[in-house]
């Protein structure tokens, strides 16, 4: 049985284009994870428990006009 390979390359693109990745720093443990971003929801901001220290950080999410996503996290108190 053959498996079409062209079309899951479309999924691929397809998740690729909704969602996207970047490496954050904590703030306050400056540990560094991965966040996932719904980048169809546009800018975005929102403060989020760190999930190595549990501290609240707050994410600063825009997509600048290459298409290119900039993530800031900040301490709570800085915004
Ligand atoms: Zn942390």
């Amino acid at each position: 049985m053959r498996v079409s390979v062209s079309s899951l390359d479309w999924l691929n693109l397809g998740m690729r284009f909704f969602t996207d990745s970047a490496q954050v720093h904590c703030p306050y443990c400056g540990e560094s994870f991965e966040l996932i971003v719904d980048t169809s929801a546009g800018d975005q901001s929102y403060i989020e428990d760190c999930y190595v220290c549990c501290a609240p950080i707050h994410f600063s999410i825009t997509v600048d006009f290459e298409g290119e996503l900039v993530v800031l996290a900040q301490h709570e108190n800085d915004c």
